[in-house]
């Protein structure tokens, strides 16, 4: 038989397009790929794929074994029906890189016209061949399909050129991901087809489903399965990541993070679409300063540059023209916005991905209420504040998981406080302090830390039981009335303060009542219903509460006279100004006569000198706490100040 020297199709090529676009067919079943506009396009591109691979297989098969499965009318069917599929792959590519602008999109009606008369001449083509009846040639010991082949490689070339031509014409909207693939695969898959052109009659070797499953793969993976946004054709929050991952600790590089501030006013009326496309070229300009920079778009308003490069200058450069374009776009845009763009250098310290992120984060958190745009390069001091508050905030969670009452980094002081009517130190304030190392931290900087991260209770917890110890110790010798421990607004409103603090105290053996909670105003904020609840079972349980910090925010004297509370603490503002402007002492002056009147005990903190005590005094305080008296110190010396009860 001469049948096989003749015509035998080799069709690895086609095997390996089948497997390939089986596989990534599966994966897009089976994972979460990012539906994003284009998505249809290479979600049904592939699955035709997969057909027109199964087609132009039969169609081989039957080229290769002519004398027991040929049948004319059929193999034309065929034939047919392979063309109509590759058309409509050609459909699906052309479409996915068009659409991909967004400028395209609202062109999509001219678009689709385009691709209809560039079918109906693919089409008048087939008719052609078919009439001049050799486009296919069935010979007595085979068939010759190349020229069916070449015909529709021809087509394809022709896509792939139309293809680059819409990216070029419009690469000012385009992202440079996009083009870049566009620029690089496209040729690839041209190369691909004239060689297949070429090969088919002499080597009888088909291949051409590497032109088109390659292509809804390559956009497969590069926007859909991960890393970039479409829209922005800026990398995602998961690339960040990764290049993170790759890059920390290992050499530098500098990092800009730009927060976009919106204002919330529902009845803005936005041109979304306007909107989006003027965003969508603020990234193109920004991608455009400098090779070195790459964009992640980190969440909905928040992006990532990093910038590639050792050098100082050059990227203060950089970041200088973001800034630019940046403003470029606030003068432009129609709806008023801010940002907040902080850089800086990635020091090799960050060297895990969140200690990066918290750092940057950390930096940009103090401009989080300014009213204007804020731009900001982060300076050696910078990263020295992150990383104490990142040792204050490991400190207070190693502290609340041990929950180790005796824990020496709690170190509790007290100030005593002075009784106007008996001349005495009746009571004293507990104030805590933060030890790590031989640094001293002051609540001041831990207690807001301490509140943010849910690490209060436990402190509160562990301060509380050191002020027992003390009060138990003290009690036996002195003769003192109380001591008072500071408790946050956020803690308040928690379920079970009353049975922590209850089971804390109830340990040692005194009277309750000499333990004070100092709370503020902001308390009533929180959740006011548990608060007060709370606050109402301690009340009962024989526990007395001081109004801290009265006079700052919003001191309202109707609310205060509706919680439990028994003393007034007066702020030390509000004691400098009455000293300073006559109208503030007379409100002053009428405060304490109303709170007095309503059976408050009234108290000033902050007096510092002699004036400001005599004026104290004079204006009827019943009690008077500042560093005129004494300043805070180690609880255990604060027994000093009391009187020695008369026990031999
Ligand atoms: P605060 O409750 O208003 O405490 C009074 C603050 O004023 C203390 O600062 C005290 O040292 C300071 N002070 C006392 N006398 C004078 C004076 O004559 N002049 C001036 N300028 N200041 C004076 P400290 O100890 O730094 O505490 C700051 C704040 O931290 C406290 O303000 C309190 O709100 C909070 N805090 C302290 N310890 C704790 C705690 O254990 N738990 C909670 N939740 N907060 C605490
Ligand atoms: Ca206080
Ligand atoms: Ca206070």
């Amino acid at each position: 038989m001469m049948t096989n020297d003749f015509i035998q199709y080799n069709y690895v090529g086609e095997f390996a397009g089948l497997i390939m676009a089986g596989l990534v067919f599966v994966h897009m079943l089976y994972s979460r790929p990012k539906k994003t506009y284009v998505y249809k396009f290479v979600f049904l591109g592939m699955a035709l794929s997969i057909f027109s691979i199964l087609v132009h297989l039969s169609i081989l098969f039957v080229a290769n074994n002519p004398d027991k499965y040929y049948n004319n009318s059929l193999f034309m069917g065929q034939l047919l029906l392979f063309l109509l599929c590759y058309d409509g792959v050609l459909y699906f590519i052309f479409s996915y890189v068009n659409m991909m602008s967004i400028v395209r999109r609202s062109q999509r009606k001219e678009f689709l016209m385009m691709y209809a008369s560039l079918s109906a001449v693919y089409v008048i083509g087939v008719i052609l061949e078919i009439a001049s009846r050799n486009f296919y040639i069935l010979e007595l010991d085979g068939i010759d399909i190349s020229h069916f082949v070449r015909y529709y490689t021809g087509a394809g070339i022709v896509c792939a050129i139309v293809c680059i031509n819409a990216t070029l014409s419009n690469l000012k909207n385009v992202s440079r991901v996009i083009w870049h693939a566009v620029f690089k695969i496209t040729p690839a898959i041209m190369i691909i087809l004239i060689a297949q052109m070429l090969v088919v009659e002499r080597y009888h070797s088909v291949f051409t489903s590497m032109t088109y499953v390659p292509v809804f793969v390559m956009g497969y993976m590069l926007f859909h399965s991960n890393p970039y946004d479409e829209v922005t054709g800026c990398q995602n929050y998961f690339a960040l990541d990764a290049y993170l991952d790759k890059h920390l600790g290992k050499r530098k590089f500098y990092i800009s993070y730009l927060s976009l501030k919106f204002p919330v006013i529902d009845k803005i009326v936005m041109d979304t679409e306007e909107l989006t496309l003027q965003g969508i070229a603020t990234c193109r300009k920004m991608e455009s300063v400098s090779s070195k920079i790459k964009m992640f778009r980190v969440s909905e308003r928040e992006f990532v540059n990093i910038i590639e490069t050792n050098d100082e200058e050059e990227f203060l450069k950089c970041i200088n023209s973001i800034r630019g374009i940046l403003d470029g776009t606030k003068a432009d845009i129609k709806v008023p916005f801010n940002y907040i763009l902080v850089s800086g250098e990635v020091w090799p310290e960050l060297d895990t991905i969140i200690r990066c992120r918290q750092y940057f984060e950390f930096v940009a958190k103090r401009f989080k209420d300014h009213n204007s745009s804020q731009f900001y390069v982060a300076t050696p001091r910078d990263y020295d504040d992150f990383m104490e508050e990142y040792e204050i905030l490991l400190t207070l969670e190693d502290i609340r998981n041990r929950l180790d009452l005796e824990d020496e980094r709690l170190m509790v002081f007290a100030q005593p406080i002075y009784s106007v009517e008996t001349g005495s130190f009746r009571s004293a304030e507990a104030l805590t302090r933060l030890k790590i190392g031989n640094k001293i931290i002051n609540p001041d900087k831990f207690i807001p830390l301490a509140e943010e991260s849910g690490t209060i209770h436990a402190i509160s917890c562990i301060v509380l039981d050191k002020v027992c110890k003390a009060i138990a110790e003290f009690e036996e010798y002195y003769d003192f009335d109380a001591i008072s421990i500071n408790v946050s607004s956020k803690e308040i409103s928690l379920e079970n303060i009353y049975s922590d603090f209850l089971e804390i105290m109830e340990k040692y053996d005194f009277d309750i009542s000499k333990i004070r909670l100092e709370i503020t105003e902001s308390a009533m904020f929180e959740d006011f219903e548990t608060a007060n609840e709370n606050m109402n079972s301690l009340s009962k349980a024989g526990i007395h509460f001081y109004l801290d910090d009265f006079g700052t925010g919003y001191s309202s004297i109707e609310r205060v006279m509706n919680i439990p509370v028994k003393t007034i603490k007066f702020d030390k503002s509000l004691l400098y100004k009455s000293l300073d402007d006559d109208r503030m002492d007379d409100i002053m002056k009428y405060m304490i006569e109303v709170f007095k009147k309503n059976g408050f005990i009234t108290l000033v903190e902050g007096v510092e000198d002699e004036s400001q005590n005599q004026y104290s005094v004079e204006r009827g305080f019943d009690y008077i706490q500042g560093y005129h008296y004494a300043k805070p110190e180690p609880i255990e010396s604060v027994k000093k100040y009391f009187t020695r009860k008369n026990k031999f």
